[in-house]
């Protein structure tokens, strides 16, 4: 469903509020999932991670408590991290653009976790270097009932797409089909590289949760997406090393030795294909056709 005029703009209002307290469920499991002894749903109240003082339901509206509270708890005057309304307008931008390019339907849902996901596994992933498993396995199985419930081109690619088609298959299976050839195209494809990487370095260049992480995000953005986020997460990854060592944060010493994880690169490269994939295709293969 595609709303205009005013419908469009109390939809997007809503869609807006809403992501922003997704945002801020977001920060709870950010915060609690890699961190033992703490349940995402105990404590049921939000607390200062300094002084424990619970917060008030005022305290806790999201993006606005923080700039009102200018970044400070009430109680302690201790910082606030800025990961906060970061990740509460990060959720609700994201789901913006997601409207904007699915309208309401089921796909808007089911890529709506997806997108909620990819931004929690990477603010875990460069806090802690580790991709929680809750994060990625359920949202495989719920790729794979997406793939079938909405039937999606990009998933096996248009040409492919068109021509099993043209042979009378079945949308759903063509799509499922789709989603779980990219999820393993997607898993191999960093597995494998870091295999090799394991034999050639004696060393691990990887963590144990990327290659699944790519598999997930092939499984929703499909196959011709595994090649260009590859490619686009490494750029990414190397300028954030190359701006990190121009800023001073990182030494050439300490780069040998300190990991730095590769989840976050993925998840915005994937983010970024998601919503400007097509457009680049668009603009870049006729380039190439003369
Ligand atoms: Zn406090």
């Amino acid at each position: 469903m595609i709303f205009e005029g005013a419908s469009a703009a109390v939809a997007y209002a809503v869609v807006f509020f809403f992501s922003l307290c997704v945002g801020s469920f977001l920060n709870v499991v950010i915060y609690r999932l890699p961190r033992e002894g703490l349940a995402v749903s105990s404590p049921r109240r939000s607390f200062c991670p300094n002084c424990r003082h619970q917060l008030s339901w005022h305290e806790n509206i999201p993006l606005f408590s923080w700039l009102l509270l200018r970044g400070r708890c009430r109680s302690c005057r201790s910082p606030i991290s800025a990961r906060y309304p970061l990740v509460e307008l990060t959720a609700a931008v994201l789901a913006i653009f997601l409207l904007q390019a699915e309208g309401f339907s089921w796909r808007f849902v089911f890529y709506f976790y997806f997108v909620m996901c990819l931004t929690a596994i990477a603010f875990i992933d460069l806090e802690f270097m580790v991709i929680p498993d809750i994060l990625v396995k359920p949202t495989v199985l719920l790729g794979l009932v997406s793939a079938a419930v909405t039937p999606y081109p990009r998933l096996t690619g248009l040409a492919l797409w068109n021509w099993l088609e043209a042979f009378g298959w079945n949308h759903r299976l063509v799509s499922l089909a789709g989603a779980v050839v990219a999820y393993a195209v997607g898993f191999l494809s960093l597995h494998l590289a870091s295999v090799a990487y394991k034999r050639l370095k004696g060393q691990r260049g990887l963590g144990e949760g990327d290659p699944p992480l790519m598999g997930l995000i092939a499984l929703f953005l499909g196959l011709p997406s595994v090649i260009p986020i590859l490619l686009l997460s490494s750029v990414l990854g190397l300028v954030s090393v190359a701006v990190l060592l121009f800023s001073g944060r990182l030494t050439s010493e300490g780069l040998g030795v300190k990991a730095i994880p590769f989840g976050p690169f993925l998840s915005l490269a994937a983010l970024i294909w998601l919503f400007w994939g097509d457009a680049f295709l668009s603009w870049y293969l006729p380039l190439m056709t003369f």
